[in-house]
């Protein structure tokens, strides 16, 4: 498969002619050939999306909401192909692709229509004037995303950029191009209007550079790693484009003594390893009060050494390789380390398939590994490692274990398992973190605020701050 630019409505190859490769992590093999775009290709989607973007800010609000539902119409129909190729791509589980990610990027564009649809116009009234607030595109946008969730949060943004009046230039992650591919067949396939949505393919540090650089571009929304996330801070801020980042975590899922282990052990060990623990949200550091440690422990590493890692296309597989090798020689890295800093590990730790028929060995795969007897403080605990490696850690108090939740660099999500609900929201206004779930896990509202506090990003995304982010806002204040 050979993958081109979408550049003004057009399947267009880069400029300069340089391609890369996109392989499969399941088996090494390669999947497309795909552009190393340059900043020339980024100049020729500005001007496309600049040609573009007095009529499609014309429309209106209501217009544009009925184009998110043809789109997510559109998606519907190739719904079996979005998750086979994330599958491939990505190698998580065909079932995963299927539920997560081709389901909740179909909905991305189907909940900003709906939302769009019931918002009223703003107005403050005063004794003596009346103020109207107007909103207006933000112009052109630039939009980078990573390879965990690549079309689920690529459509997470694109869906609220484009119910604002705004042209898009997209870069997806380099590992993960092809369900953008896919979007961008399907805009074409629709007559989306040319130059409202383009997309350019390539390495960060070039594409990804280029278009935080273009003076055209007006915001950037960016979801990534937090060292990645300076960079764009360094390069955005001076030329006061507007920033939406949103960063890594290294999330605690807190287990109170009054916590059901029947509920809470299911549910950690999905907030530890779904999508092969790449997932921003994921629980990678579990705090247990002591009263249930031992419990817990035997609990939860009976049904980690149960889950099935394997070919992603089966449809038993619970869990796939992870994102390529070289992720993988970073997560084994962190299982060194943790032995040097005195962790034991109770599960997995290697890539061998003890009592498994094992994956292809050309391909990315770990068993989910938990590692006991670490420090809360140590590198290994504290540290964003993307993969399937949860530590656990026994505490005494409800305070020692807010202090223990929120003693990392990070605050975007956690959860807090408890039989009393109450208890478990008071305690959740005390972790530093952007989102807590209580007894349960990645259950997403649209409507709700999305992002992170301290090194885990700045913004929220989601219903009404997807809207105020994509666009400007003007204030018309009439003199009765
Ligand atoms: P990276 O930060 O490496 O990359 C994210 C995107 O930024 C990619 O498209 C990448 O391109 C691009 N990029 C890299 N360098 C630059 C640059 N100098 N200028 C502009 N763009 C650049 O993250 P990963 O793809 O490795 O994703 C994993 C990270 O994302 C984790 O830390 C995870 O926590 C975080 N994440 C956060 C989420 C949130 O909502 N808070 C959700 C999902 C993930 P390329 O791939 O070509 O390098």
């Amino acid at each position: 498969m050979i993958i081109s630019n979408f550049i003004d409505g057009t399947f267009t190859p880069p400029i300069e002619g340089r391609m890369m490769d996109d392989t499969n992590p399941a088996n090494g093999e390669l999947i497309a050939k795909i552009p190393r775009a340059s900043i020339s290709d980024v100049d020729a989607a500005v001007l496309a999306a600049n040609q573009a973007l007095p009529k499609w800010a014309a429309l209106t609000m209501l217009q544009r909401a009925d184009w998110l539902d043809k789109i997510a119409d559109a998606l519907e129909e190739i719904k079996e192909e979005i998750a086979q190729i994330e599958s491939l791509d990505t190698g998580k589980p065909i079932s995963l692709a299927r539920s997560v990610d081709a389901t909740r990027s179909i909905s991305n564009f189907r909940f900003f229509a709906k939302f769009a649809r019931g918002q009223e116009p703003l107005t403050f009234e005063m004794s003596d004037a009346t103020n109207f607030v107007h909103t207006s595109p933000l112009g052109i946008v630039g939009l980078i995303t990573p390879w965990n969730l690549p079309l689920y949060l690529l459509t997470w943004k694109v869906a609220p950029a484009l119910l604002m009046g705004n042209c898009i230039i997209a870069k997806p992650s380099e590992i993960t191009p092809l369900s953008a591919d896919l979007l961008a067949k399907t805009m074409q396939r629709i007559n989306l209007p040319e130059g409202v949505f383009n997309l350019v393919h390539g390495l960060g540090p070039e594409v990804g550079q280029a278009i935080l650089e273009n003076p055209h571009i007006s915001g950037i929304s960016f979801t990534g790693g937090t060292s990645t996330g300076r960079i764009v801070a360094r390069t955005a801020a001076p030329l006061f484009k507007k920033l939406s980042l949103e960063l890594g975590g290294k999330n605690a899922t807190i287990i109170l003594d009054d916590a059901d282990l029947d509920t809470v052990v299911p549910g950690a060990v999905r907030a530890a390893f779904t999508n092969s623990g790449q997932v921003c949200l994921c629980g990678s550091r579990i705090l247990i009060h002591h009263s249930k440690y031992d419990e817990f422990c035997k609990r939860f590493v009976e049904q980690v050494d149960a889950m099935i890692v394997g070919d992603p296309s089966d449809e038993s597989t619970q869990m796939g390789p992870v994102i390529s090798m070289e992720h993988l020689q970073k997560i084994e890295s962190y299982i060194d380390l943790a032995i040097e800093e005195g962790g034991e590990i109770l599960s997995g730790g290697s890539r061998a398939m003890t009592g498994q028929v094992g994956p292809n060995p050309a391909g990315a795969f770990i068993r989910p590994t938990v590692i006991g007897g670490l420090e809360h403080l140590s590198r290994t605990s504290t540290e964003e490692i993307f993969g399937p490696v949860v530590t656990l850690h026994s505490f005494s108090t409800d305070d020692e274990a807010i202090e223990m939740a929120n003693c990392t660099e990070y605050g975007l999500a956690g959860s807090i398992w408890t039989e009393d609900a109450e208890r478990g929201k008071e305690l959740a206004k005390r972790v530093e973190s952007g989102i807590v779930w209580v007894n349960t896990w990645l259950h997403r509202d649209l409507r709700t605020p999305f992002g992170g506090v301290k090194n885990s990003g700045v913004g929220r995304e989601g219903g009404r701050w997807s809207l105020s982010f994509f666009s400007e806002m003007t204030n018309v204040c009439v003199k009765h």
